[in-house]
């Protein structure tokens, strides 16, 4: 019954009844020791980021307002006036540990749409390659949707696909899953572990029974998201916020705490899934040389200096076919240029772009995080 024994880049997520201990307000000691803990992971060199709700509570505690408003322009507004408090409490906290954080605010249609998800997954590993500590929440200002706890459960997931998380740590208020609502029945047990293709409908039977309205998504929300994270590649961990060092327990001890999900896919499978998902028949290709077809081939992203040849119409964050020299597609990828900039600096060199086009989306045409050979 091992775990995996070690994470390279993680996904913290904590609800608002973690930051607010099920009370009105956030709870500053409960968040000082969270951040002490993200800063202890940090330290050990473990890329990290944090999906953090507690913006409408941060707004409802600065505007007074006991009760959550039902009205989606009011909660909206709760947002708008508590997600700069949220970002200012966890400015101070992290400063104490000299840690240097970022706010990144997404909708979940922004990763549907794939130029967008291009720009987030750059901006991410931008973040992570500087060392910040990005933390996320949905924009719930624009937010299309209503918005609903448990929204950030499925934000976090979605983040964890996007940057090839290995591990995806859903803190809640409960120890982790049951068999049954522990809340009201006393034989219900803790499951271990999942490892299964689909999570047993009995366990999400009993998840869709235990939904409560205080600020958490129920267990519910957390198996869907933890569904999909496992099917992208990242193991997924549910367990509660509370418990004595808690992220450090699980992501350098690999204490069997709460509830272990099995990945079931690797990140490669997942990205080929979505990169194939985006050729259709007008897709773009991309000529390249038969150097190019090795450096590919040996893990490196595709230059200009490569490229021989652009076929068809293509935005940056598309999918295109790369093909060798023999007319062979040799992979799918992201592009970060459009065919028309794609054609103005093929068999350039990356220093050159720039000049070429007046901007630079950075020295790959595709880089090869966003690759798949064939
Ligand atoms: N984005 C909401 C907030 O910051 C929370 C959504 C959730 O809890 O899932 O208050």
């Amino acid at each position: 019954m091992v775990r995996k024994t070690h994470y390279r880049r993680v996904v913290v997520k904590v609800g608002t009844s973690t930051l607010t201990e099920g009370e009105l307000h956030l709870c500053l000691a409960r968040m000082v020791d969270l951040v002490r803990q993200i800063i202890q992971i940090k330290a050990s060199g473990i890329q990290v980021l944090l999906v953090s709700s507690g913006g409408i509570a941060a707004g409802r505690e600065m505007m007074d307002f006991p009760d959550l408003p039902r009205f989606l322009p009011a909660k909206q507004m709760l947002a708008a006036i508590g997600q700069p408090r949220l970002m200012a409490i966890y400015t101070q906290l992290f400063t104490l540990y000299q840690g240097q954080i970022a706010q990144v605010l997404l909708t979940r249609d922004d990763l549907a749409d794939r130029r967008r998800y291009l720009n987030a997954r750059n901006t991410l590993e931008a973040l992570l390659e500087y060392e910040v500590i990005p933390i996320i929440n949905e924009n719930d200002t624009i937010a299309t949707e209503e918005i609903r706890f448990g929204d950030n459960d499925n934000l976090s997931a979605l983040i964890a696909n996007l940057i090839e998380a290995d591990l995806l740590l859903l803190l809640t208020d409960q120890e982790g899953v049951f068999t049954a609502n522990p809340r009201l029945n006393p034989d219900a047990k803790l499951v271990k572990r999942i490892e299964g293709d689909r999570i047993p409908p009995e366990i999400l039977n009993a998840a869709n029974a235990s939904t409560n309205g205080l600020g958490t998504g129920g267990m519910a929300s957390k198996l869907s998201a933890a569904e999909l994270a496992r099917r992208s590649g990242a193991a997924v961990v549910v367990t509660n916020g509370v418990l004595d060092q808690v992220i450090p327990r699980v992501i350098l001890d690999q204490e069997e705490l709460g509830t272990y999900f099995t990945p079931q896919a690797t990140h490669l499978e997942s990205r080929k899934r979505f990169l194939l998902a985006g050729v259709t028949e007008s897709s773009g290709r991309i000529g390249i040389d038969g150097g190019a077809v090795v450096a590919l081939r040996g893990g490196g992203s595709l230059l200009p200096v490569g490229i021989t040849s652009i076929h068809g119409d293509f935005s940056r964050g598309q999918s295109v076919t790369i093909i060798g020299p023999s007319g062979q597609a040799v992979a799918v990828g992201l592009s970060n240029y459009s065919a028309e900039d794609a054609r103005r600096i093929a068999g350039l060199q990356s220093s050159q772009i720039e000049a070429a086009l007046g901007y630079a989306y950075g020295a790959e045409v595709v880089h090869h995080n966003n690759l798949v050979c064939l």
